[in-house]
């Protein structure tokens, strides 16, 4: 069986194009490209061999089967030769167990996806591996593309930076000057990047790229390009896969620029028309109340949308003001009866540190999507019997600077009710067995 793929715009089915095409946007200047699978020749196969397929490729060593996203060939890419496909092996990353913090937050069946597990730290790694790949087959028959380009807020252009690398693709890389951490500044640099720093936000950064990019040998991989859409889509039915196959009944993630809650509404929506599933978990999305667009769309029933310019945000990958898949989220958001919450800066530290006392290590963006469940349950939107899963964006290795500065107390804004700094003795025995017996009792 031959299956089959294709760009579509958004606001038209007429209009269509191949994924091997450099085009980003629909002929109106306003749409975009959604990519379009042939769900008919997808039903060759029941529900029941689709999941026995992918239950038998998890971490299959048959390349590039193994991938979380690349298992899911015939439902990403199914066009990419597998030659073509540049992998890390992305995906199939842990869904913990978050029971301990479940029950201290009063939402026993609570479990966290981890996708910041993963290569470059983010769950941008499912994305990529698509883009990269489909870029490296258009080389391949011929096409003149001289690079590969995005601007980001840290997590995008480590995935690019790393997988474009290992493609022997040219990469450029814009970011907003002094608005990503650390690490996610060296990861591209380090990854032999173009990388330039620019001293603007994030939206002023997307409007450059969207300039650079028309020039069709330089390659646009912001999400924009749905390309990224169709490997990230694999979260959700990852999540559902780890559930043995049962749909929780929420699924709740942080959102800036809002490719992800759309890429995890799709993904679902084709387990939905395949049979894999009979019915939609519901989706809440979190977003900082320093970069809330999406939420007061959301308050006035999504009847207007404005951009707001972002504030400085701890949660510095979702400071976003203009969200460039808006549209496409609503659509999401109405399918799957979905809210969106939420938090302050001060709500989103907690969160975060209250969940690393039970064992999770969460970046702040995690932090926002478990502050924005608090609130939910409080509120009685999230029922304490419900199953919840919370999507975990990235590792908080990339986000130290958060991390130390929670600890130390030293965050604007921020009360640090979970501070647990190291105690600096001198360097006696007594000194040591009086601090611990203060501390837990011997
Ligand atoms: C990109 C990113 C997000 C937001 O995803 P969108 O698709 O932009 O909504 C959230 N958290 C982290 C860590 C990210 O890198």
């Amino acid at each position: 069986m031959t299956y089959n793929c294709w760009y579509e715009c958004m606001h038209d089915p007429a209009e269509s194009y191949s994924i091997f095409d450099v085009i980003y946007r629909c002929k109106d200047g306003d749409g975009l490209l959604e990519v379009e699978h042939d769900i008919e020749a997808l039903k060759d196969r029941s529900a029941d061999e689709w999941k026995a397929l992918f239950d038998q490729r998890t971490h299959s060593k048959d390349f590039p089967y193994g991938s979380g996203v690349w298992g899911k060939k015939e439902w990403v890419a199914p066009l990419v030769r597998d030659e073509n496909i540049v992998s890390m092996y992305e995906g199939h990353t842990n869904l913990f167990n978050a029971h301990l913090l479940g029950q201290q937050i009063g939402l026993p069946d609570l479990w966290v996806k981890l996708c910041g597990n993963s290569h470059t730290g983010s769950f941008k790694d499912l994305g990529m591996t698509v883009l990269v790949s489909v870029v490296k087959q258009m080389i391949a028959e011929g096409k003149p593309i001289r690079a590969v380009a995005c601007a980001s807020t840290g997590d995008t252009s480590a995935a690019l930076a790393a997988y474009a690398a290992a493609a022997e693709i040219p990469a450029v890389i814009l970011l907003p000057r002094a608005k990503v951490s650390t690490a996610q500044l060296i990861q591209p640099i380090a990854n032999g990047a173009t990388v330039l720093s620019l001293d603007t936000d994030f939206d002023g950064c997307m409007e450059i790229v969207k300039q650079l990019t028309e020039d069709p040998t330089i390659y646009l991989a912001n999400s924009m390009n749905s390309l990224r859409i169709e490997g990230q889509k694999t979260i959700g039915i990852g999540i559902i896969q780890q559930l043995d196959w049962q749909i929780p009944d929420w699924i709740i993630l942080p959102a800036g620029n809002l490719g992800n809650v759309s890429a995890l509404g799709k993904g679902l929506l084709m387990m939905k028309a395949l049979g894999l599933i009979d019915h939609l978990p519901r989706i809440a999305c979190a977003q900082a109340a320093n970069a809330n667009p999406l939420y007061l769309s959301f308050k006035r029933d999504y009847q207007a949308f404005e951009p707001v310019k972002a504030k400085k945000t701890l949660a510095s990958a979702i400071q976003i003001g203009n969200p460039v898949s808006y549209e496409r989220a609503v659509r999401i958001l109405k399918a799957f009866d979905g809210v969106v919450e939420q938090v302050s800066e001060d709500e989103l530290a907690d969160a975060a540190a209250r969940a690393d006392r039970t064992g999770l290590y969460c970046c702040p963006h995690t932090g926002v999507a478990l502050g924005a469940l608090i609130k939910l349950l409080e509120k009685g939107v999230i029922k304490r019997h419900e199953r919840a899963v919370v999507i975990s964006t990235a590792h908080g290795l990339k986000f130290s600077d958060f991390k130390v500065g929670y600890h130390q107390g030293e965050l604007a804004g921020v009360n640090s009710r979970y501070a647990n700094p190291p105690l600096e003795l001198d360097a006696s025995y007594a000194a040591v067995v009086e601090a611990i017996e203060r501390r837990i009792g011997i």
